[in-house]
């Protein structure tokens, strides 16, 4: 097949994992890749200079089978309606194999976030909010961080809903700082998910994260936290790129100081104690451990044979496309998929979720337990029938996401959905 649009990509690894999964209606197939609804809005933004522009956003609510639509809005300016219905789709699978009673959904606003000052990227938030408000709701579809957007701006985007709907409920959107109905854990929810897997799955191959070597693609809140995490439990990160530059270091980097670089707004094409390269170089060093946390489709047919990693572990979204996935598959690489790897930031959303609606605060040891209960019982479904049918982590994910999908179409048929429901764990 092609690897032209991400969601094309979406649908053919969809249609790939229902052989496996056993379902083969295809009217339920279409239903199950199909977008319930896609908002465009647009966007007007008054520049500090007084300059008016006019911007491009969009809400793709996805599925609502399993519940309400949820997932996270991303600044970028290649962000696009393909793009996001894509990564709608992958929320939609992301919370079924995790077992979380949502849906999924995705926004994006075609933006480089970094040439605006703080004021205009609040009156941004503010504006798309003020476009989307009618669609979204704590009961009916609750954003949450994504790439180049913070807590700051989930602080926003809850405050402008409450303007414009008179209701003001931190359920709305997850997130958001602790002081305004955040969770704790949350920032480093995505990280920890992805590391709770990995260990998971070096533990069952008999091997250890000590004296590993690792290349993180990407660092935002999930590459940055995972350099933390990898780093603590005894691996070296040789290598960590931005969207400008990678940092390589064979002895180690010095991972706080990168955090701290970072959050000044600096890039690391400037820094000048390492050795620099081109900012897809971590996909290719020489390194046991693959970290993608950057963007989609970046391991592709053309570079995958010059990934040397035994180990991925994805915590992009849609980093791998499906004609690399054979490549790597071929040479026994072992990938952790996305949908599974980086759920753990959708699954903290879900208890700041239920945190909110019962006006409740957990204890940051009880979201890690929580996380680490829901990430294993994930783990384990996945490896229970990828070992069954003999078939790779990422198709076994979707094949054990489009069996919860479609039950849930089919509950739906029979008798509506009434209330929303929360998880016993
Ligand atoms: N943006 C994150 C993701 O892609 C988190 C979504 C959420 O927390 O709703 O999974």
């Amino acid at each position: 097949m092609g690897e032209e649009g991400a969601y094309a990509r979406f649908c053919a690894t969809v249609d790939a994992a229902a052989a496996v999964a056993g379902l083969s209606d295809p009217s339920l197939l279409v239903r199950i890749k199909r977008p319930e609804r896609v908002h465009e809005v647009s966007i007007p933004l008054v520049r500090d200079d007084g300059r008016h522009e006019m911007l491009t956003g969009y809400r793709v609510q996805h599925s609502s089978a399993r519940g309400p639509y949820k997932g996270g809005i991303r600044y970028h300016p290649n962000v696009s309606l393909d793009e996001v219905k894509a990564l709608a789709g992958w929320m939609s699978i992301k919370t079924a194999v995790v077992n979380i009673p949502m849906g999924g959904g995705k926004g994006g606003i075609t933006v480089d976030p970094h040439v605006l000052s703080p004021r205009e990227l609040e009156s941004l938030t503010r504006a798309y909010t003020e476009r989307i408000w009618r669609a979204i709701g704590p009961l009916v579809d609750i954003p949450a961080p994504d790439v180049n957007t913070d807590s700051r701006i989930m602080d926003w985007l809850a405050d402008e809903y409450g303007r414009q709907s008179g209701l003001a409920d931190p359920a709305v959107v997850t997130g958001k700082t602790v002081e305004h109905g955040g969770s704790l854990g949350r920032d480093k929810a995505t990280a920890r998910g992805g590391f709770d897997v990995l260990e998971a799955a070096l533990n069952a191959a008999h091997e250890d994260l000590r004296g590993k070597r690792v290349a993180i693609q990407g660092f935002g809140n999930a590459g940055a936290n995972a350099a933390l995490l990898l780093q603590e439990a005894g691996a070296i990160i040789v290598a960590a790129s931005d969207s400008t530059a990678s940092l390589v270091a064979s002895e180690g980097l010095p991972v706080d100081d990168l955090i701290a670089y970072k959050s000044r707004g600096s890039h690391f094409c400037d820094w000048t104690t390492f050795e620099r390269k081109r900012a897809d170089s971590p996909l290719f060093e020489q390194v046991d451990i693959l970290v993608p946390a950057a963007l989609e489709g970046q391991i592709t047919a053309e570079n995958a044979e010059r990934v040397t990693a035994r180990w991925i572990v994805e915590l992009a979204n849609g980093p791998t496309t499906p004609d690399a996935d054979d490549v790597l598959a071929r040479r026994g690489v072992h990938l952790l998929p996305d949908i599974l790897a980086n759920a753990g930031g959708v699954v903290v959303s879900y208890f700041e979720w239920v945190q909110d609606l019962h006006s409740e605060r957990w204890l940051l040891e009880e979201v890690e337990a929580r996380l680490a209960v829901v990430m294993r019982r994930a783990y384990d479904a996945v490896t229970t029938l990828a070992a069954d049918k003999g078939v790779s982590m990422r198709l076994a994910a979707y094949a054990v996401a489009l069996q919860r999908i479609a039950t849930a179409i089919g509950e739906a048929e029979v008798a509506p959905r009434r209330s929303v429901s929360t998880m016993i764990l």
